[in-house]
């Protein structure tokens, strides 16, 4: 038995170390705030309880990364099915995200019929939805993606089948070369491509992996839910596993040094004068994080990823207590685009997910909570903060950006803005002082190819990173997926008492 440290509870570090005291290792997870979820986390306040960056879910389909490790706890997700998964305004149109194929692909032929380039739009997406299908599938069988040793390559081969063949084509290409090869070349058509890559992929259609773009556009085809209760309630669940299991999982706890010994990591020491020795170290941060904690001892490649990096993006978030009309007539999550002309985020494009109508574990009766986040750069957030004399411009960056996206949300829902009884922001700075990411940067880096990915190397002989700056990136579902390859590795390394289950995927 191994004692195992996890830094951070968010999806990905409380996935990890669930698994680990599920096979039987001595696990605890030290986390800095006093709730677990982080980006996908929900925190209360004055009656509402709001997601505070994630909103909706996928990978619990048969065969998803959420199911999977459910089936490995024995846990039972408290999450409910969306559909409409979400719907998009644009600046002309409205499309609404179907789960049901049928339903959605006459929703794309009614949403561009004006368009000369019908048919290839809907053929583009029946292609996306037939490489999806294999992506997921190929996805399940556990690809240790990307390789870091021949034995890795081996297994990938392994998850290889006839129909994985399929995408094969469009290994190398982004998504924007595919459609245009598809002949879609309707601005109206690639906004929506944008709009949505843009959220799961972190780029455009112009960069994103084709192979990856095609999962995340077929998203609520595969289905995506609500978790009862908050966003939060994932890693809420995963915590009861870890102490279900035998972890302890201690809050309050903000890992300030990690200590090391001939290139392993021997001890997590915390603001509260812990130290908590260990064999194996899981840390749920960005590579930025990681070497801050590590100082001198960080290891080379590490220093210089994090000088070469891009920085991430960040987001300006809204978080709105409001009153419900039952008249209006809308889904739960809806994504809007300013113009087709503009860059998108900043306040150009918004997602706005509204609890669900009547759930009293939310919002009071009679009232709904909602978050609108937008993408946005962290520097000039972090000049106006940093450079004196600058805070009267930094509250009319805030205003600026509140104002533009309250009258986007507005567009898709009209009247909200009349019933809104509380509201809150947070922006980069916000996000940096609640998760502790370095710069307040969120979602992971942006999905331009498979051969870019990064995987969970930390060149420490002991630790390895987990959640979305490893591969493949974003979202409850890739940091779960992240954390099973993790895993796996840790267990190959620190064979445990109790092998875990094997759940069948086809
Ligand atoms: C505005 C926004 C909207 C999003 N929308 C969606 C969506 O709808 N669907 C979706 O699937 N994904 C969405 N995402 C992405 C998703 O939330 C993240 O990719 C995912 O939750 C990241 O998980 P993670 O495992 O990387 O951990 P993080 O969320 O980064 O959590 C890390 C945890 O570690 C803790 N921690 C950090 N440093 C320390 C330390 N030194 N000591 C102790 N603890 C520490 C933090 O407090 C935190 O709890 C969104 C993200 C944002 C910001």
């Amino acid at each position: 038995m191994a004692k195992v440290v996890v830094i951070g509870a968010g999806v990905g570090g409380a996935t990890a170390a669930a698994l680990l005291a599920r096979a039987g290792h001595e696990v605890t997870v030290l986390e800095a705030h006093v709730y677990p979820g982080g980006c996908a986390g929900t925190f209360y306040h004055k009656g509402y309880r709001f997601d505070a960056g994630a909103t909706l879910a996928g990978g619990f389909q048969p065969g998803g990364p959420h199911t999977l490790v459910g089936q490995m706890l024995d846990l039972v997700w408290r999450v409910v099915p969306v559909d409409p998964a979400w719907r998009v305004v644009l600046p002309d149109r409205v499309i609404t995200q179907h789960a049901d194929r049928e339903a959605w692909r006459g929703e794309l032929a009614r949403a561009f019929a004006d368009s000369p380039q019908r048919e290839a739009i809907c053929r583009f997406f029946s292609a996306v939805e037939r490489v999806s299908d294999a992506v997921w599938r190929f996805a399940a069988r556990r690809p240790t993606w990307p390789p870091a040793c021949a034995t890795d390559l081996l297994r990938v081969a392994a998850a290889l089948r006839p129909d994985t063949l399929i995408a094969l084509p469009h290994l190398f290409e982004s998504i924007g070369a595919w459609a245009r090869r598809s002949g879609v070349t309707d601005r109206r058509a690639l906004t929506f491509l944008d709009a949505q890559l843009l959220i799961s992929a972190q780029t455009t259609s112009a960069h994103a992996s084709a192979l990856f773009g095609a999962a995340a556009l077929d998203l609520p085809r595969k289905g995506v839910v609500h978790p009862e209760g908050g966003i939060g309630s994932i890693s809420e669940q995963l915590v009861e596993a870890v102490q279900r299991f035998g972890g302890q999982v201690l809050f309050r706890q903000e890992v300030v040094r990690l200590e090391t010994r001939d290139g392993s990591v021997v001890a997590a020491h915390t603001n509260k004068g812990l130290r908590v020795p260990c064999d194996v170290c899981i840390a749920n941060l960005t590579p930025w994080d990681l070497a801050r904690l590590l100082g001198d001892a960080a290891p080379s490649r590490l220093v210089r990823e994090t000088r070469t990096r891009a920085e991430p993006w960040g987001a300006f978030t809204l978080y709105l207590g409001v009153e419900d009309d039952p008249s209006a007539d809308h889904p739960d999550h809806i994504q809007v685009v300013r113009d087709h002309n503009a860059p998108l985020g900043e306040g150009n494009t918004i997602f706005m997910s509204f609890s669900s109508r009547g759930d009293a574990r939310r919002a009071p009766p009679g009232h709904r909570a909602l978050t609108i986040s937008t993408h946005t750069r962290l520097a000039e957030w972090w000049r106006l903060r940093e450079t004196p004399g600058m805070k009267t411009a930094y509250d009319d960056r805030v205003a600026a950006y509140a104002e533009r996206m309250l009258d986007l949300a507005e567009r898709a829902v009209p009247g909200l803005r009349r019933r809104i009884r509380l509201q809150l922001h947070g922006t980069p700075i916000t996000f940096q002082f609640y998760t502790r990411r370095h710069r307040g940067g969120v979602g992971g880096f942006p999905f331009t190819s498979l051969f870019a990915a990064r995987g969970p190397w930390t060149g420490l002989a002991n630790a390895w990173l987990v959640g979305d700056s490893i591969f493949p990136g974003q979202s409850t579902a890739g940091v779960t997926m992240g954390a099973l390859r993790v895993c796996d590795e840790v267990l190959r390394a620190f064979p445990a008492p109790r092998p875990l289950p094997r759940v069948e995927v086809a």
